[in-house]
């Protein structure tokens, strides 16, 4: 069997993240029509006996184009009030599209603040988890209409990597306008060719650089953080597709495993969920910068991070806190909650993050 069958055939539970530009038209209006044809794709693969989650966007296009806007707003309090009167509306449509095949949907705000608190985390998975227990597809948001910076998830790609991390995933599917991840060659712009690239092993810098290139060809603004949502769920040991949501069928060709878009494989080990929640969903509120020896303990050995290796911190950071564990020269190799504030490093011994409060990344 090919890899993707292997894969995808199985996939129970999945993600499906819609962007605004496939759920709007031109002049910012809901496509009703095109919400139709998706809705059928995701109530077809709900009645195939899958848990189907959806991550919608088109919330703010759809209140600007009601309030008579013509150009995004740049206050933040005006985007807020476009979020409130776009949200409802495009529940609305949801509600209807899925209602005519027999299906509940159900409405979820979220602010990353509600999964970063360890207890609110466990009770947004326990009411997902009751929700997809009773058949219905859960539509999720960002609480755009009160997030502000602190509170953000960023952008609905991330949102679908966390959420597809918080419900323990099978599969995470991103549908935008794009065929996939492109390679772009040739030199003069007007020579330029694209080309999918069907499978991404690893995020590499080649292919972060490939995300980059894409934005300047095509302007697709989002490729970046799908890259970044891709990195969140395959960490998790999650498989993530990225295809365009305008072919019809689209879902069900990705589910029977068709060489469609592009596939990141999931690393080779799943996370648990505590281990996810302190590698993805918390702020870290420092560094900690580590010797060689100490690298090699924890990526090699699953050691603790004792103190004699800590070389040197950054930030201000209390017990119990979310830190970033580098190497000397900077880099992020993993995450962890720190049994020691910054103010008491200098003269700490023993354990500063236990092994099972470290993720390596
Ligand atoms: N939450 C935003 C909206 O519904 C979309 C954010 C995004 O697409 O990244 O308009």
């Amino acid at each position: 069997m090919k890899l993707r069958e292997q894969l995808l055939g199985k996939a129970r539970r999945i993600v499906v993240k819609l962007g605004t530009g496939l759920l709007t038209d031109a002049q910012n209006q809901l496509a009703r029509s095109q919400i139709t044809q998706l809705v059928g794709q995701l109530s077809a693969a709900r009645h195939d006996g899958r848990e189907v989650l959806v991550v919608s966007s088109g919330a703010i296009a759809a209140g600007m184009s009601a309030l008579g806007l013509a150009t995004r707003p740049k206050e933040l309090a005006q985007l807020q009030a476009c979020a409130a009167v776009g949200q409802c509306r495009l529940m609305a449509i949801y509600d209807d599209a899925f209602a005519s095949s027999g299906v509940h949907v159900a409405q979820v705000l979220l602010t990353h603040d509600d999964l970063r608190n360890r207890a609110r985390h466990l009770n947004a998975r326990r009411t997902l988890d009751t929700l997809l227990r009773r058949g219905v597809v859960p539509i999720i948001n960002e609480n755009d209409t009160v997030s502000v910076d602190e509170i953000k998830f960023g952008d609905n790609d991330r949102l679908s990597a966390l959420t597809a991390a918080l419900v323990d995933a099978d599969l995470l599917v991103v549908l935008s306008h794009v065929e996939g991840l492109y390679k772009i060659w040739g030199d003069a712009k007007d020579q330029r060719k694209l080309q999918v690239i069907p499978v991404v092993e690893g995020i590499t810098p080649d292919i972060e650089a490939m995300a980059g290139g894409t934005d300047r060809l095509t302007s697709v603004g989002g490729m970046r953080s799908k890259i970044e949502a891709a990195r969140i769920v395959t960490r998790a040991g999650i498989p993530m597709v990225i295809a365009s949501g305008e072919h019809l069928n689209v879902l069900a060709d990705v589910l029977a495993g068709k060489e469609i878009g592009t596939i990141f494989l999931p690393g080779a080990k799943k996370l648990a969920g505590r281990k996810r929640w302190i590698a993805f969903f918390q702020r870290t509120a420092g560094a900690l910068r580590v010797d060689g020896g100490a690298r090699d303990a924890l990526c090699t050995g699953g050691k603790s991070l004792l103190a004699k290796g800590v070389v040197g911190a950054e930030g201000d950071f209390s017990v119990g806190d979310a830190v970033s564990v580098q190497d000397a020269s900077g880099v992020e190799f993993a995450r962890g909650l720190t049994k020691v504030a910054s103010n008491e490093l200098k003269t700490a011994a023993g354990v500063v993050v236990h092994r099972d409060d470290l993720v390596i990344l």
